[in-house]
């Protein structure tokens, strides 16, 4: 290992760039052409490509209704309307803003709940802690990890209240052998550009439940049930005719997308095996992740550099991260007036050491052992880089350790 850091004089190991993900668009020529015959058709949207697109979905999933939207964040606020869940929704804090942000939406208030320290996933003892009186739980499969599904459900039917998942990440995740998609009483997929499976924009609704589907199929279209007396105020969360093409073509392959972003992350862990102060979130054996993310994280006095002097350091290398979730959603400004009921420390520690690393479906094995060396220079450098840091940062009061 000859190569020195940029912040110590030596040649980027990306001088190109490495960005965080790439959307899996493959075939360009055949969307272009299915995109020519929607615009032909006239019928931009409420067509029948949104109709293939969720009949695909509910047949991948094995459910009984998928319903297609706009995104994930108002497929979430619909779910949580049709189950009245305008009071205490227990949510985990690590996690992206939206899926508090549609509670709030929705009309209720998240109850912070804390995580499990291996999966980082919601801890169902945490969960049944806020669950009685609460008015529904959320969890979310972050990076594609299923949720403790089981534990959760009997936390929910306990309390008697519905189990929502934010599933954001997880089009293509497996609980044991079961899609990630039929659990509880509905999850809520998004499609947006870094995730596994894309529309451009757009959410699939799926649940087991037909009168959910129902009523979130009449919220996305304004609340409208075809004769314009609206029971409830809806959205306008329809999906496009021009979304839902790209979507259905983005569908395929997407086992062998997810298989391969597996051999990608097992290929990064057993690079950088033995780094000290580098641990990785776990998957339980047996289960299945999209790794929307490669997390990884950084224990900053046993690697040489916190999570974020990292992060700066590798996008000198030319290397894009995110510290997905930092901070996590109590401590930003719009809910500095709904503090956590409990304390949230593994929340605050996952946060404190998360960096998510370039990955995407197509990424080559060389460019990941490239991204997984830098990382390892780094370590190797860590004393200077991280006083190069600080004298970059120039005030004596930087944040990095
Ligand atoms: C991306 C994301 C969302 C929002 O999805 P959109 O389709 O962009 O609305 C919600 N929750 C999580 C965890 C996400 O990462």
């Amino acid at each position: 290992m000859t190569r020195r850091p940029v912040i110590l004089g030596g040649d980027p190991a990306f001088p190109e760039g490495l960005p965080l993900a790439r959307p899996a668009i493959q075939d360009v020529p055949s969307i272009a052409r299915a995109l020519e015959s929607v615009l032909a058709s006239g019928m931009l949207t409420n067509g029948p490509v949104v109709r293939r697109l969720e009949e695909a979905a509910a047949a991948y999933l094995g459910v009984r209704d998928v319903v297609a939207v706009s995104s994930c964040t108002a497929g979430l606020m619909l779910v949580l309307q049709a189950v009245n869940a305008q009071g205490r929704v227990v949510v985990p804090s690590f996690t992206f803003s939206a899926t508090a942000h549609a509670i709030r939406w929705a009309g209720g208030q998240p109850d912070w709940a804390d995580i499990d320290s291996e999966t980082l996933t919601l801890d169902p003892a945490s969960a049944a802690a806020g669950a009685a009186g609460a008015d529904a739980i959320m969890a979310v499969h972050l990076y594609g990890t299923p949720c403790a599904v089981e534990s959760l459900q009997s936390q929910a039917d306990a309390a008697r209240i519905p189990l929502v998942y934010d599933a954001a990440h997880a089009l293509g995740s497996r609980r044991r052998q079961r899609a990630i998609g039929g659990f509880g009483t509905a999850e809520v997929f998004s499609l947006s550009p870094t995730k596994v499976v894309v529309a451009g924009e757009g959410g699939l609704v799926a649940t087991n439940d037909d009168g959910l589907a129902e009523t979130v199929r009449i919220g996305r279209d304004y609340g409208n049930p075809g004769d314009y007396d609206c029971p409830f105020p809806g959205l306008n969360a329809r999906m496009s005719e021009l979304h839902a093409t790209i979507g259905l073509a983005s569908f395929r392959g997407l086992d062998a997308r997810v298989s391969r972003r597996t051999e990608l992350v097992e290929r990064f862990r057993s690079t950088v095996r033995g780094l000290p102060g580098c641990t990785f979130p776990a998957v339980d054996p047996g289960d299945v992740s999209t790794f929307k993310d490669m997390t990884v994280l950084i224990d900053g006095g046993a690697f040489g550099l916190g999570a974020a002097a990292l992060g700066v350091a590798l996008r000198r290398e030319g290397i894009d991260s995110r510290r997905y979730y930092h901070p996590p959603v109590h401590r930003q400004r719009a809910y500095t007036r709904e503090p956590p009921r409990r304390p949230l420390p593994v929340t605050e520690d996952a946060a404190a050491r998360v960096l998510c690393l370039p990955l995407w479906s197509h990424m080559r094995d060389e460019q990941l052992d490239r991204l997984a060396e830098a990382v390892m220079i780094l370590h190797a450098h860590a004393e200077p880089v991280a006083r190069a840091l600080r004298d970059a940062s120039g005030d004596g009061a930087s944040p990095w350790p």
